[in-house]
């Protein structure tokens, strides 16, 4: 291929992917990835140094130990907490609950786990922690459903009724598992009462904030993670609300301690003790990119306040949705928002239909979420690029097309 034929090749290669920086953008929970991440991700790639054994990478061993450091101080975990980055939040979820069993059943790891785990968390937790069941070794019927508000909240006054129906059945509660925010609805559980419950309950409370958790960032949303700090582990994803590429996420647990627990591997010829920031014993992968520099340098350029007044305007826009949506005829939308997604229906008919001639006409995308059985659109607003205008044609087209 000569550099002639590299430029065209890229641009028909571009042409056809999926534009994450364009305004219509409003389907999946990706990033368009701000440059200083960009240019991380080209360091990464020329100088490739996998960092999760220190002495194969200690910059970027170093600057991820700063940047979990970090990200523990946002969550309130302090000095005490422990962390690692993981390619992804279902990786994420996996290591977080691996400490969970760890915890619950302290030699699963050389014998195996009893047949009588259970893990708690409502059927809108997102897919991955089923996987992790199974992937652990629980078993995917393991997973007891806890009952929830009709949007799929937790209800927290029927936590109580839910432990006794496991502990009735026999099986011992591995961890209980909320959102923040969920998947499908972009909705955040109560953290804090939750997490009183787990506590007074001897229970392991871990937090799905792979979406969410990046509101810690900004002042007028930090509510909503009110109590975030009770929770023994938090999954929290660069890739969706810090603006990194895929993949860039944290584990993050309360005491440090449980993630090391949680891997019991030994390697003579990798594992020699304390050389440096060595993450390898917390960690499923060995080869581990240096997912820390995207984040490093985006916290760098933008700084904190950055960052979260990238979150509010995200969250301020789908709000923004919300309103103009109301306001027209036809629209019907089940709650307002709390985040940067936001679920509607637009008149009776079948709303994939809407979704389908929406994406085949290549201006917005849209992906769609069941609430309630029902199929709703669904909007989860990541480019900065998108504004009034981008919301105004959007809502135009939808009542063309749904009209
Ligand atoms: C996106 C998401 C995940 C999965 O994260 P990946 O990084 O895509 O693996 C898990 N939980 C929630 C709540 C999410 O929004």
């Amino acid at each position: 291929m000569t550099p002639e034929a590299y430029a065209e090749f890229l641009a028909v290669y571009l042409d056809e992917g999926t534009r994450f920086h364009h305004p219509g953008h409003l389907g999946h929970q990706i990033a368009a990835p701000d440059f200083p991440a960009a240019l991380a991700d080209l360091v990464h790639g020329a100088a490739n140094n996998p960092m999760a054994a220190y002495e194969m990478g200690a910059a970027a061993a170093t600057v991820e130990f700063e940047v979990v450091r970090w990200m523990l101080d946002k969550a309130g975990y302090g000095q005490a907490g422990g962390g690692v980055l993981t390619h992804g939040g279902s990786l994420a979820n996996l290591t977080a609950l691996l400490a969970a069993r760890a915890a619950a059943v302290p030699d699963a790891w050389e014998n195996g786990i009893p047949g009588d785990l259970a893990l708690l968390a409502p059927e809108s937790a997102h897919y991955s922690l089923t996987r992790a069941a199974a992937i652990l070794g629980l078993g995917e019927r393991a997973v007891v459903p806890l009952d929830t508000d009709s949007l799929g909240r937790i209800d927290v006054a029927r936590l109580p009724e839910a432990l006794d129906r496991v502990r009735r059945a026999g099986r011992r509660p591995m961890a209980l598992v909320a959102a923040a925010c969920a998947t499908g609805t972009g909705l955040y559980d109560d953290l804090r009462r939750i997490g009183e419950f787990c506590a007074a309950n001897g229970l392991w409370f871990h937090v799905d904030g792979a979406h969410g958790a990046s509101a810690l960032l900004a002042e007028g949303h930090r509510r909503l993670l009110d109590g975030v700090e009770l929770a023994d582990s938090l999954t929290w994803d660069a890739h969706k609300m810090l603006r990194t590429s895929s993949l860039a996420a944290a584990v993050l647990v309360r005491r440090g301690d449980a993630l090391d627990a949680a891997f019991r591997q030994r390697a003579s010829y990798l594992f020699y003790g304390d050389q440096g920031f060595d993450s390898i014993g917390r960690t499923v992968e060995c080869s581990k990119a240096e997912l820390g520099l995207k984040i490093f340098l985006n916290l760098a350029w933008r700084g904190e306040r950055g960052l979260g007044e990238y979150v509010a305007r995200q969250y301020a826009t789908a709000r923004r949705l919300w309103e103009l949506a109301r306001e027209r005829p036809g629209f019907a939308l089940p709650y307002e928002p709390e985040s940067n997604i936001v679920c509607f229906r637009y008149g009776g008919g079948d709303q994939a239909a809407i979704r389908e001639a929406l994406t085949a006409d290549g201006a917005f995308h849209l992906t769609s979420a069941e609430i309630g059985g029902v199929r709703h659109l669904r909007a989860s607003v990541m480019a900065p690029a998108t504004d009034d205008k981008t919301l105004h044609a959007l809502l135009d087209r939808i009542t063309e097309l749904g009209g």
